[in-house]
């Protein structure tokens, strides 16, 4: 063999090898990463190779969720909601596309309720402080009661414009908007061709995908016990929101236990349900429709969640008995 038919040979090796390793698909792995925003914990798990850079998008994920709460937190002095808050009662506003549909969306679901789900609730909502064990007098509630009406934001499309016909009300998107904010971090996740993933910020979570070949095991918690669930669901692709009578409560002086949800009707906390779980489409909706749910009742609530086409719910009532949707049932023996 002469010496150039040597080279010849070995660069057709290499050739060979180099061919052979573009063939193989990059590795790919499970991405975990987590983080808080929005007053709760956001955890993100996804599927990708080497051809993303997980953190890059990880980070861009959290970066979504950081804006909205600069959207929608009614705790921030500087955010959107909070200048919508104090301008409102005056006159129309000029509101962000973000803002303008979370309610639109808290306007759907407070008329499939009837009211119960109530962004307006606000008016009460801001006398409890459920860390420092706080709660309004009897005239205070009955004070903050009269500016609770969600009929009265008034949504003008024409020029995404709010205005409320009461001043002095005040509207906290607390029961849907990190459901928001989880469907815009699942289309960030998307744009960077995920298809497997699953992002949580506190009860609120979505699902892309399958968890490659098999479902993803979601639980529902025990609402009385710390970490034990309740149920454990395969699911895929769909969106999940959990309220519970757990997340953000305190025991008063008479036993009673006072939690963040509040009947619109009453400015107190809603009794007879411990959780309820909605499985839905969207984040947005799922999450409005769980704190619609928990407000309502088992009853009501699930006779709302009967007419509506791609929910399912499941209720944990104060006696510790779960209801669920017809698509949830077993089937009958
Ligand atoms: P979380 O995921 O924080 O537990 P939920 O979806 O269960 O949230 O909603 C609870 C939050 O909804 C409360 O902290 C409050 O901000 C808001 N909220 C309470 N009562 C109502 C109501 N009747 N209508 C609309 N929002 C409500
Ligand atoms: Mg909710």
């Amino acid at each position: 063999m002469t010496y150039s038919r040597l080279t010849e040979s070995l660069s057709v090796v290499l050739m060979a090898l180099l061919a052979l390793l573009v063939a193989l698909p990059a590795s790919a792995e499970w991405h975990r990463y987590s983080d808080t925003a929005m007053t709760t914990p956001v955890e993100l798990e996804f599927w990708a190779d080497e051809s993303v850079t997980a953190d890059v998008v990880a980070r861009e994920v959290f970066d979504v969720f950081h804006h909205v709460d600069t959207q929608m937190s009614r705790y921030r002095a500087d955010s959107e909601l909070s200048a919508l808050n104090q301008e409102a009662g005056k006159g129309p506003v000029n509101v962000s596309d973000g803002l303008f549909k979370v309610l639109q969306k808290a306007r759907e679901v407070s008329e499939l309720s009837e009211g119960a789900f109530d962004v307006t609730f606000g008016s009460v909502g801001y006398l409890y402080d459920f860390r420092a064990g706080k709660q309004p007098t009897d005239e205070q509630v009955a004070t903050g009661l009269t500016r609770v009406n969600f009929r009265d934001v008034v949504l003008d499309v024409s020029g995404q414009t709010v205005a409320f016909r009461q001043p002095g009300m005040l509207v906290d998107l607390g029961g849907i908007a990190k459901g928001y904010a989880v469907d815009l971090g699942i289309e960030v996740l998307e744009a960077h061709g995920i298809r497997h993933a699953r992002l949580s910020a506190g009860g609120d979570m979505r699902l892309l995908g399958d968890k490659r070949g098999r479902p993803w095991y979601v639980g529902i918690r025990d609402p009385r016990s710390g970490n034990d669930n309740a149920v454990v669901l395969p699911l895929a692709d769909v969106a999940v929101s959990t309220s519970g009578d757990y997340e953000r409560f305190f025991v008063d002086d008479a036993g009673e236990r006072v939690h963040h949800i509040l009947s619109p009707s009453t400015g107190r906390s809603v009794k007879g349900v411990q959780s309820v779980t909605i499985i839905g489409d969207d984040a947005l909706t799922t999450d409005g429709l769980s704190t619609a749910v928990f407000v309502l009742g088992p009853e009501k609530g699930l006779k709302m969640v009967e007419r509506l086409p791609a929910i399912e719910v499941v209720v944990i009532d104060d006696k510790r008995m779960m209801h669920v949707s017809e698509g949830l049932a077993p089937p009958e023996q």
